[in-house]
């Protein structure tokens, strides 16, 4: 795997307005260290303890995306330096964040994960669940998080018109909220779709095998 010519492929494909997270987990601080050497700064992981040990040991202008399903009691963790969340998926959830942001005097950015796949094992909110949360008076009052925009993860499935479809689903209920709720962020597409997500109007994409090769 040649990171760099991979780094390099990936932004020449891609419109500047999208910005590129380089997924990181299960590799080791090395091959992190290598994108960074190629001006790469935001990093994705999707496990606590892994995040909080890359992130005492690597350098401190990167930016950390936790990617991943996030459990409440895990939250402090991370709480001091996470740039932004991008699968929340409860209030109970957001609450625990805004505590422990506050705790460190910061508001953190989250993103809430709507369900667009089929599949079962994906999380995230539905479509009327997500409307209710923006909606709601309780988390209009937490001071210390910022909802900024929706992720959302395709159905595994080579047909590429359902991908298609749920991206545009996606970018739709992004279009409808964003005007009551100012959304900038709309994170969709992975090494497999990203292409897909772009077109159908997706502004942060996720790319972890593409950069670092697949993972065992
Ligand atoms: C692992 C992961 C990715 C990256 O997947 P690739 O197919 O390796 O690009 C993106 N988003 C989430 C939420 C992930 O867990």
């Amino acid at each position: 795997m040649n990171i760099a010519e991979n780094l390099h492929s990936i932004r020449e494909s891609i419109p500047d307005h999208v910005d590129l997270v380089a997924v990181s987990k299960t590799k080791p601080n090395a091959l992190i260290l290598e994108a960074y050497n190629c001006g790469q700064r935001i990093f994705g992981e999707n496990k606590i303890q892994d995040l909080a040990e890359k992130q005492a040991a690597l350098p401190k202008d990167i930016q950390w995306h936790f990617i991943g399903h996030l459990q409440t009691n895990k939250v402090k963790y991370i709480a001091p330096f996470v740039n932004l969340i991008h699968a929340v998926d409860s209030l109970k959830l957001l609450k625990e964040i805004n505590k422990r942001a506050a705790q460190h005097d910061r508001v953190i950015n989250c993103l809430l994960q709507i369900k667009i796949a089929q599949e079962e094992s994906k999380f995230g909110l539905s479509v009327s669940d997500a409307k209710i949360l923006l909606a709601s008076e309780e988390v209009a009052n937490l001071d210390n998080i910022k909802i900024t925009g929706l992720m959302g993860m395709s159905t595994n499935t080579p047909d590429q018109n359902q991908v298609n479809q749920e991206f545009k689903d996606l970018k739709s209920l992004f279009d409808t909220l964003t005007t009551d709720y100012n959304l900038t962020i709309l994170s969709m597409g992975m090494s497999g779709d990203y292409a897909l997500a772009i077109k159908q109007g997706s502004n942060m994409i996720r790319v972890g095998s593409s950069i670092f090769g697949a993972r065992t």
